[in-house]
C-alpha cells in the first residue's frame, strides 16, 4: 500500500507494513518508506484494513 513519506514529500510504497488499532478503535498500517526507510503509518478504514490483512499487504499486529 501506498502512504505518504515526510521525508521523500510523495506517496510511496510502505515496506514492511503492519496494521496495528488505536486507542480509539481505528486501524492503523505502520511501516517504512521504501526509497529512504523513513517510518510512515497511514489510517485505514475498517475496510481497507481487513482488505489489506487478507491480501497479505500488512501484517496483523493487535
Ligand atoms: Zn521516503
Amino acid at each position: 500500500m501506498d502512504a505518504r513519506c515526510m521525508k521523500c514529500k510523495a506517496q510511496k510504497p510502505m515496506a514492511g507494513a503492519e496494521m496495528t488499532k488505536t486507542a480509539r478503535g481505528g486501524f492503523m498500517a505502520k511501516g517504512k518508506c521504501k526509497d529512504c526507510g523513513c517510518g510512515m503509518c497511514k489510517i485505514m478504514s475498517e475496510a481497507d484494513a481487513e482488505k489489506a490483512m487478507k491480501s497479505g499487504e500488512a501484517k496483523k499486529a493487535f
